[in-house]
């Protein structure tokens, strides 16, 4: 049977690599042909067969709202009646702004159009701020496509890195080091062994990119606390990435979640997904005075001709307007429902499963023992998650197509979409257990 999304995919593939504009979203990971979509609404997707799914990819995680919120809809509508990007300062700039610095630990903030571009240019300002060229990162967490952080673990744990893929240069990665994620000692290592190099440490707040790890306690602090402390006495910045996390785990992100309460701030933060309301909006920001090293206040080049364009500030402005403790308690509740339908699903099924969260961003890895870092990501049952995926998909739910993502709720699943998702669980996770091999497989890339 040939459908509407089977006819676009093959259009599409004519003309673009794969299909897609983003690799995960061609199903490679999990077989058979994307959904095109026509329309979506709250929580419900349409796609060009008029098949309705619940969303629960939410874009990736900027639709906090649900699809098409009337208060997003009307402020994108007034903001493109208004001109659509004028290459000048405005108003709304300054207001999404300030509204992000009253939610988060960040003095000031510079506007940029993808997550991509705020963890790039935050290293190039956290290289600019302290001299030093060295950047540390974790195995599975993603920074989006930046070259000098696509690098793979070298052979020992405090050697320099190979590039992750081709098209990036040795020499992008070579002062880019590598750690498993968790590790403290290994963290310890590195900093002992080039502490005076490193210019900063980039972390996942709570990586959600190998399927959702949450940071572990290191003697009776958060993990974060603990980087935050090395960077310190090193002279490093502590660069924490809240492109997935903010705005959704909780009104600030991650950090609402530990560092508020442990009273330690990062240097630099990276923002995007939620605050661009579905547009391509993103931050990078932090201490003032590292801030200030920022052209054109300092020597540190960065710019960007849509950045702080007008109907993307309007979107992000609207949505942290409307994101109210009534949402984030929604978005709880949904998650809980979800969760608990998952693992009586899987466990009625006899699945090997493993839920973790943070906030109300959760995965499910089809494995024995809990995760705590990549190595552990990677023993989760791919085919059982092919299996489940397409088995949810028939009957209307609509899950990343990876077995290594969150899985993203939004203020707008009411309670026909959850019914509709824990009505599709058993018969799903049957079918995972059909197919479950106990195999080892990669992730397919992001
Ligand atoms: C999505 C993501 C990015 C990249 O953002 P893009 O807008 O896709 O460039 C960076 N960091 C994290 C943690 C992300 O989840």
């Amino acid at each position: 049977m040939t459908t509407g999304s089977d006819a676009l995919f093959a259009r599409a593939r004519a003309v673009t690599p794969g299909g897609v504009n983003s690799p995960v979203r061609a199903f490679n990971a999990v077989g058979g042909t994307p959904r095109f979509i026509a329309s979506a609404q709250g929580p419900w997707l349409t796609d060009v067969d008029g098949n309705t799914y619940v969303d629960l990819i939410c874009s990736w995680g900027p639709m906090l709202l649900g699809h098409a919120h009337p208060a997003v809809v009307a402020a994108v509508n007034e903001a493109v009646a208004r001109g659509t990007s004028y290459g000048t300062p405005t108003e709304n700039e300054v207001a999404l702004v300030e509204a992000i610095v009253a939610r988060t630990p960040v003095e000031q903030l510079r506007l940029v159009s993808s997550g991509t571009e705020a963890t790039m240019s935050a290293i190039r300002l956290a290289r600019g701020f302290t001299g030093r060229d060295v950047v540390v990162k974790f195995a599975g967490c993603y920074h989006g496509h930046v070259d000098s952080l696509l690098a793979s673990a070298g052979s020992g744990l405090t050697t320099f890195s190979l590039p992750g893929t081709p098209g990036v240069p040795a020499s992008s990665t070579e002062l880019t080091l590598v750690l498993p994620y968790n590790d403290p000692d290994a963290v310890r290592a590195a900093f002992a062994e080039h502490g005076d190099r490193i210019a900063c440490l980039i972390t996942e707040a709570a990586p959600g990119n190998m399927g959702v790890v949450p940071p572990a306690q290191v003697d009776g602090r958060s993990f974060n606390a603990f980087l935050a402390e090395t960077c310190r006495a090193h002279g490093a910045l502590f660069v924490s990435d809240e492109v997935m996390t903010g705005f959704r785990v909780s009104a600030s992100g991650q950090w609402g979640t530990d560092g508020a309460h442990e009273g330690w701030v990062p240097d630099l933060v990276t923002f995007g997904k939620v605050m661009g309301g579905g547009f391509p909006a993103a931050a990078f920001g932090g201490r003032a005075d590292v801030m200030a090293h920022l052209a054109p206040e300092g020597p540190v080049y960065q710019a960007g001709t849509l950045s702080g364009n007008p109907v993307a500030t309007a979107a992000g402005l609207a949505t942290l307007t409307a994101a109210t403790d009534e949402v984030y308690a929604r978005l709880d509740v949904v998650a809980d429902a979800l969760r608990a339908g998952a693992a009586e699903a899987f466990t009625a099924a006899g699945v090997p499963h493993v839920i973790q969260s943070t906030g109300s961003m959760f995965s499910v890895f089809l494995t024995e023992d809990p995760v705590h870092d990549f190595a552990g990501a990677q023993r989760t049952d791919t085919a059982a998650y092919g299996a489940f995926f397409h088995a949810m998909l028939d009957a209307g739910v609509h899950l990343p197509p990876s077995a290594f993502e969150a899985w993203f709720v939004s203020a707008s699943h009411d309670d026909r979409a959850v019914e509709q998702v824990l009505d599709a669980l058993p018969a799903a996770a049957r079918a995972a257990a059909r197919a479950a091999t106990g195999s080892t497989t990669r992730k397919a890339g992001a």
